[in-house]
């Protein structure tokens, strides 16, 4: 007999769940409310009461041993009389909700009292369905009595529902492991970096929890890590790989690689994008009195998941898209049913390292064996800050006090005046436009917390008639009290008001390491893969990402024929030294560009440098002046980039900002660059933020500096240089100029790239050089 283990919520939620998606009743803060109002009624009930009752019973279903799972609400035992309840809470009108909702919410409870019924040989039980309005606790029950017969039929249905889908499912997974197994590498030659790299990848799948993994861009990370987690695959069950990156080029280079695998294998992925992305409407507004998508979802999943997942085996977003447009259904939620029937889930770390957007239908109750490769690791420190990093911006207030007129409004807009005199009371004491704070005023505090459950009344009254901003800045103030119950000495709170005092403050809550969290999210992971080009200075690195092993080293597969590193210490970068070294600098440039006809890119420390330099470059024949802008757009961008070719017949020179958006995620292969100039060290400039980050480190590590400014601008030093080689058979050459290269840790770094470093002083010798360097 076949077995298996099924939680309540697992069988009832796939076989009854329908309805809408609606995010104005079913988000973060009704859940939380919900448990609350669930803990506080189950708190008052009598000794007759069991809340939170396990429940567990193994049944014989058609040559199948089905042991079922969960936990009721609530059994009601009086005498020979005994009551199964279910209670829920919304924060809507609860006769509509329970009418939209019986069949889901009855469906479980009669799993519970089958359950119990069977175990206590009882042939008749009572159901009692409990709805608790978060609005304002008015109670409605619904009542039933079943037979034990009656029930058993009911829940033999949904195995039997259950178990087709199942079977579609695991006739696709046998078929996947055998020609996963018989999988050899995918590419014709395994480069000696990839080897080196999977070996370590292949220890750490048996053995180890987390590595991190510094291989050289062109080295084949990607594959290097995908072959060995997809052999894992085939050989454990249950085994889900979560491919995460920081950026889109990273999706797209995981969607190839596997579009390669599949040329051979079989293998089903996901790549998860953003809502705003997926979404089918102008406004992003997910209910069904403002999004067609939104009308029935849950009733209409089941059908468009089984087509899917019979008809195509790789799920990106124009997949989804055509699949959601047929089935009428939210691309967005669509796709992330869709991670449940993949193998692999390409999506940004936030999937995996943000608080609110995680993936809680795979992170909240563990339900297999996770591997997560992430990808670019060296973003994922300020990534994971930048998550538990949130502003309190009080502005909409101004639009909301003239809307939120009239006696309809009077509660919140009641609250919103409690909260303006809380701000105009606390802008008193605010000496400085810039200020830190201990702790977050108690009166604002206690007046959000109000807030939060007056604005969740009003946004359901109102319907889609909400003033203007409302919804996001209710979710603000949300996400904000969250972050601030967590905060520790890793956070710093503070805030900024205008110099005339006009306006509300604004207040900020920052965190400076987010290391902890990283560790918390990678308890539900068996194995983490972390990998990057830039995994480097180390010691930032392991600090930022708690790592007490050695961060592992892939060797660097260039040589000299393919990488030339030139490095000036002659040349001041200075702030101070800047428009008296212009001219060198722009003489050094023309020398560097002239050797041989081909697209360049010179970095540059600023923008207002940027303009400078580009006085001193323009005018020339002999190359093509192209310029980034501050704010340009994604087409504006792609255009810039476009702009250097394949074989070029003329020089194209482009200037960009050191750490702007050329500075990292550029993918020019083979001679659409053959050389980037990088000028000064990329410290980031001194701002309010900076400082404090500089003074935590200092008090934590004694070494403010280095973290809060050297470190990070060298690793942004290091992703710029890997933009000239992309791939095994790229060559080109880094010049970078500034006095500050000839110390620690410039110097140190640049030791690495052994063998491969020239020291230069003068425009004729860069010639010489790369003159020698072009003709090899
Ligand atoms: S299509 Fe857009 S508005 Fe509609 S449910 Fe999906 S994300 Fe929300």
């Amino acid at each position: 007999m076949r077995k298996f283990n099924l939680s309540v919520h697992e069988l009832v939620d796939f076989v009854l769940h329908s309805g809408d998606l609606d995010t104005r009743i079913f988000n973060l803060e009704t859940m939380t409310r919900g448990t609350q109002i669930h803990a506080f009624y189950q708190a008052k009930q009598n000794d007759k009461y069991l809340a939170e009752y396990a429940l567990e019973y193994t049944f014989e279903y058609e040559n199948h041993l089905i042991t079922l799972q969960g936990r009721v609400d609530g059994v009601i035992v009086n005498g020979s009389e005994v009551t199964i309840e279910e209670i829920k809470s919304a924060n809507t009108d609860i006769d509509n909700f329970f009418e939209n909702n019986e069949a889901w919410h009855l469906g479980q409870a009669k799993c519970y009292a089958l359950m119990y019924a069977l175990r206590f040989n009882l042939d008749v039980i009572d159901i009692q369905l409990t709805y608790i309005s978060q609005i304002d606790e008015r109670k409605m029950m619904k009542r039933y009595t079943f037979t034990r017969e009656e029930l058993q039929s009911d829940v033999f249905s949904y195995f039997g529902e259950y178990l087709a889908f199942f079977y579609q499912v695991e006739k696709y997974e046998k078929r996947r492991t055998k020609r996963l197994k018989a999988l050899n590498f995918p590419y014709k030659e395994v480069r000696s970096s990839q080897k080196v790299m999977m070996e370590q990848v292949e220890h750490a799948l048996e053995h180890e929890h987390k590595i991190f993994l510094n291989a050289p861009t062109g080295s084949g990370k990607t594959m290097a890590v995908l072959y060995p987690s997809l052999k894992v695959l085939a050989e454990k069950t249950n085994t889900k790989i979560f491919y995460l990156t920081a950026k889109g080029s990273g999706k797209a280079q995981a969607e190839n690689a596997l579009r390669v695998v599949r040329e051979k294998a079989l293998v089903k992925s996901t790549t998860v994008s953003a809502k705003e992305k997926m979404c089918l409407n102008d406004k992003v507004a997910c209910n069904p009195d403002e999004c067609p998508y939104a009308v029935n979802y849950y009733g209409k999943i089941r059908n468009a998941l089984l087509d899917a997942f019979k008809s195509r085996d790789e799920y990106n977003t124009e997949i989804v898209t055509e699949y959601a447009k047929k089935h009428e259904l939210c691309p967005f939620e669509f796709q992330l049913d869709l991670t449940l029937l993949s193998d692999v889930i390409i999506a940004d770390y936030n999937y995996l390292f943000d608080p609110f957007v995680y993936l809680r239908r795979f992170f909240d109750s563990k339900r297999g064996n996770y591997i997560a490769l992430v990808d670019e690791a060296h973003n994922l420190p300020r990534r994971v800050s930048d998550n538990y990093s949130l502003v309190l911006d009080f502005t909409p207030f101004y639009s909301f006090r003239k809307v939120l007129k009239g006696a309809e409004h009077k509660k919140i807009r009641r609250i919103i005046n409690r909260i303006v005199k809380d701000l105009d009371e606390y802008k008193e004491g605010i000496i400085s436009e810039y200020e830190t704070i201990t702790e977050f005023p108690h009166e604002l505090r206690s007046s959000l917390d109000r807030f939060l459950v007056v604005g969740s009344e009003y946004m359901q009254e109102q319907g889609n008639n909400l003033a203007e901003g409302f919804s996001d800045f209710f979710f603000d103030v949300n996400k904000f009290i969250k972050i601030l119950d967590l905060a520790d000495e890793d956070f710093i709170l503070y805030t900024e008001i205008d110099e005339a005092r006009k306006f509300f403050p604004k207040f900020f809550i920052k965190c400076l390491s987010g290391a902890k969290f990283i560790n918390e999210f990678l308890k539900v992971i068996d194995h983490a893969i972390f990998f990057s080009a830039t995994l480097a200075p180390a010691p930032y690195f392991k600090t930022m990402l708690s790592i007490d092993d050695d961060i592992h080293q892939i060797p660097n597969p260039f040589s000299r024929e393919q990488l030339l590193i030139m490095v000036d210490g002659s040349t001041s970068l200075y702030y101070k030294d800047r428009e008296q070294t212009l001219s060198v600098v722009a003489e050094k440039i023309r020398a560097a560009i002239s050797v041989k006809t081909g697209n360049y890119i010179v970095y540059t420390p600023s923008f207002m440098y940027l303009e400078n330099l580009e006085q001193e470059l323009r005018n020339s024949e002999d190359y093509d002046l192209i310029v980034q802008r501050p704010s340009m757009s994604d087409i504006e961008k792609e255009k810039y980039l476009e702009t250097f070719k394949l074989s070029p017949t003329k020089t194209t020179l482009g200037l960009a900002v050191l750490g702007g958006s050329f500075s990292e995620g550029v993918d020019l292969v083979s001679d659409r660059l053959s050389g980037v100039i990088i000028l000064g060290v990329g410290y980031p400039p001194p701002s309010f933020e900076k400082e404090l980050e500089k003074d935590y480190f200092e008090n934590k590590l004694n070494d403010g500096i280095s973290y809060a400014y050297v470190y990070p601008a060298l690793n942004k030093i290091l992703q710029t240089m890997g933009r000239v080689i992309r791939s095994e058979k790229d060559y080109g050459f880094i010049l970078l100029m500034d006095k500050r290269y000839n110390y620690s840790p410039y110097r140190q770094q640049l030791e690495s790239y052994d063998g491969l470093v020239v020291q230069v002083k003068s425009a004729e010798r860069i010639s010489y050089l790369l003159a020698r360097f072009f003709l090899n």
